[in-house]
């Protein structure tokens, strides 16, 4: 407790969401938050690999809780934890967590420590919501890629070249450039083509909150999964893991 300041020994409640978690030292989990109050956190869990009665499966990746935290720089402290739910449907259907555990992945790849977002959380809550009752979608997938970069402050260029920087027609087909641009006709000559119908369901995802307020035909699904993923990609420095296992779900529903 060394140097440790009055401060730093505050116990406070928030709603959180598991990240991920991993096992540390003999008995005790490591686990990363993403909290309401205090953005990510990551702390330790004393005796949660032996302790059934205080953590039970509390500590599952996208489980909602409300946790009593000692928040300190570097590791926190988890004094416990109360489930708010473990989003029981979700773990029923193997494509549903893959797409729960693709989304928590890649808010912890994306925040950085320590920096409340509440925007954030209520998307990510929405998500895990409406995976958890409704059935598995991939335009719910592609909304909340949009919403979240938009959240983080990188919001999907729709309207403007990201080459030449002319302004593009809402009626006229744009190209997928890099990093989640567009480009004209002009700069950008060959790859994939984004439909007028594809860049306004992407500018519609932005303007609601609502899961499922939004659907993709195939087609656009298309194009905008080549722009997302294109925008994602230029912010990540190494792939998604949870993105190999949604691949080979997907895949293996094709091939059924
Ligand atoms: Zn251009």
């Amino acid at each position: 407790m060394e140097g440790a300041t009055l401060r730093d020994m505050e116990t406070s409640r928030s709603e959180a969401v598991v990240l991920s978690a991993m096992d540390y030292r003999e008995s005790d989990r490591i686990v990363t938050l993403f909290t309401l109050s205090h953005g990510k956190v990551r702390g330790v869990a004393k005796g949660a690999k032996k302790s059934v009665r205080r953590f039970g499966g509390a500590l599952d990746p996208f489980a909602r809780l409300s946790v009593e935290l000692v928040v300190r720089e570097g590791l926190s402290s988890i004094r416990s934890v109360d489930i708010v739910t473990v989003y029981p449907r979700i773990r029923e259907d193997l494509m549903k967590i893959g797409h729960a555990g693709y989304a928590v992945e890649l808010v912890d790849r994306f925040l950085p420590d320590g920096a409340p977002l509440p925007r954030l959380f209520r998307l990510l809550v929405s998500y895990l919501e409406h995976l958890d009752s409704a059935s598995c979608s991939p335009s719910d997938r592609r909304f909340f890629e949009a919403n979240l970069l938009n959240i983080l402050g990188y919001r999907l260029s729709l309207d403007q070249c990201a080459t030449c920087g002319v302004e593009l027609d809402p009626s006229a087909g744009r190209m997928v450039g890099a990093a989640g641009g567009v480009l004209c006709a002009v700069c950008g000559r060959v790859g994939i083509f984004l439909a007028p119908e594809t860049a306004a369901l992407l500018a519609r995802s932005l303007g609601t909150g609502r899961f499922g307020a939004v659907v993709f035909s195939p087609a656009a699904l298309r194009e905008a999964g080549a722009l997302l993923d294109g925008a994602i990609a230029a912010h990540l420095t190494r792939p998604l893991n949870s993105l190999v296992f949604l691949k080979q779900m997907e895949t293996d529903i094709q091939a059924d």
